[in-house]
């Protein structure tokens, strides 16, 4: 049964009709372009074929009640009476995104319905931003207000900041909310211009997920975070994204040693961001696969937010003869790297990557070939 159906079928259980609406809206792996959204720069991720989805109807009254078939758990908020969470849970992300709306001026109206979702949750392919820009989809429905992507993405990434007190750049709601089908969508994450790029023909995206979770990584990326601003703060900018490869060389030599690098993989990464979007105009995948290879170690050196396990799978990747090329994706320290390889070898390139992974570590990985896919959206009616 796909989640649509299941959505759709436990709609009907629980409320005795079909649903006004079905809505989706998707994870994202980032191709390139890591830890440079918070420092204003680019990003090239794709919405994968994994999604959060929610049937629903309108209801009368300011109220949204809504039942999670993966948390097996329902539960209810009223519109007029939005409680800040004291501990997560995943209503608080519904009731974030109405906080959110309403504070940007958007009118709301209540619904209720049924919420399911394929996105693994916390392996780094972002379910929260999923879930987040679903039920913002939903408010949309019911409520009528004009859909923009950025706006709403910029409304659910406040959600996740100030309502859920997660830190995170702008991109995974970015991508969730304005995703292309068939392609990668460069986001230049000062400006929220979009460019989509079409993926090298005869390639796939895997999605290589270690199976490791990411452990202290809230403090360690906040600390990336503030090394990044003290850069940008030493080279009188306003953030590392306005200082290009060639001026950060002459000047590299003022940082000390540990800001240089944090530094350097945020300046080169963002040069490697765009030179990839000029290699998938060109349908070069061995160049994308090239840059690729490149981030990982600028991540891994640089960035240092790379585990053995991350280490280990995209070496395994990377020495596969159907890759192109494979890096860690997300914030690090765990979750999933993501490959480009060769279409026709993708299917044999799980089974040996996996094995070369469980061989190296004796973690059992979890392999998915993707693909892109259109960003929120209402399928129904
Ligand atoms: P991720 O890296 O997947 O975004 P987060 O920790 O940021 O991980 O968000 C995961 C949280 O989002 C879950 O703990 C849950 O509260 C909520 N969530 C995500 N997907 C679902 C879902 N399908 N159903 C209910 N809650 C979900
Ligand atoms: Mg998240």
């Amino acid at each position: 049964m796909t989640q649509l159906e299941k959505v759709h079928a436990q709609f009907i259980a629980e409320f005795g009709e079909a649903p006004s609406f079905i809505v989706r809206a998707p994870g994202r792996v980032n191709l390139i372009g890591e830890h440079t959204d918070y420092n204003d720069g680019f990003v090239f991720p794709l919405a994968i074929d994994r999604a959060a989805w929610i049937a629903l109807r309108p209801r009368a009254d300011a109220t949204v009640c809504a039942i999670s078939l993966d948390m097996d758990d329902r539960r209810q908020f009223a519109l007029d009476d939005l409680r800040r969470p004291a501990e997560l849970k995943w209503i608080d992300y519904l009731t974030g995104v109405a906080w959110a709306l309403a504070e940007r001026g958007y009118a709301l109206r209540g619904w209720e319905g049924v919420l399911a979702g394929d996105v693994p949750i916390g392996s780094g392919l972002s379910s929260s931003a999923a879930l987040e820009l679903a039920a913002a989809r939903a408010f949309h429905c019911v409520s009528g207000f004009e859909w923009d992507a950025a706006a709403i993405a910029l409304a659910c990434q406040a959600a996740e900041n100030e309502w859920l007190g997660v830190k995170c750049g702008i991109m995974d709601q970015m991508i969730s909310a304005a995703g292309v089908q068939n392609r990668a969508l460069l986001i230049d994450c000062r400006s929220l211009e979009t460019d989509a790029a079409p993926l090298p023909d005869e390639s796939a995206v895997v999605i290589l997920d270690t199976g490791t979770r990411r452990g202290l990584v809230d403090s360690a990326y906040n600390e990336r975070r503030e090394q990044c601003e003290a850069a940008a703060r030493h080279f009188a900018v306003k953030a590392l994204r306005d200082i290009d490869s060639p001026s950060f060389a002459a000047r590299a030599h003022e940082l000390d040693a540990l800001s240089r690098k944090r530094a350097r993989h945020v300046i080169t990464e963002n040069d490697r961001t765009l030179r990839a979007r000029d290699a998938m105009n060109a349908d070069d995948a061995a160049l994308l696969g090239q840059l690729m290879i490149e981030s990982h170690i600028s991540l891994r050196d640089d960035f240092e937010v790379s585990s053995p396990a991350l280490d280990a799978i995209v070496d395994c990747a990377n020495a596969d003869e159907a890759c192109y090329g494979a890096r860690m994706t997300g914030a690090g320290f765990g979750g999933c790297a993501v490959a480009l390889v060769n279409a026709e070898g993708a299917r044999s390139f799980v089974e040996r990557v996996s094995a070369c992974y469980i061989a190296a570590t004796g973690n059992q990985p979890a392999l998915y070939v993707t693909r892109a896919c259109r960003g929120a959206e209402t399928v129904f009616p």
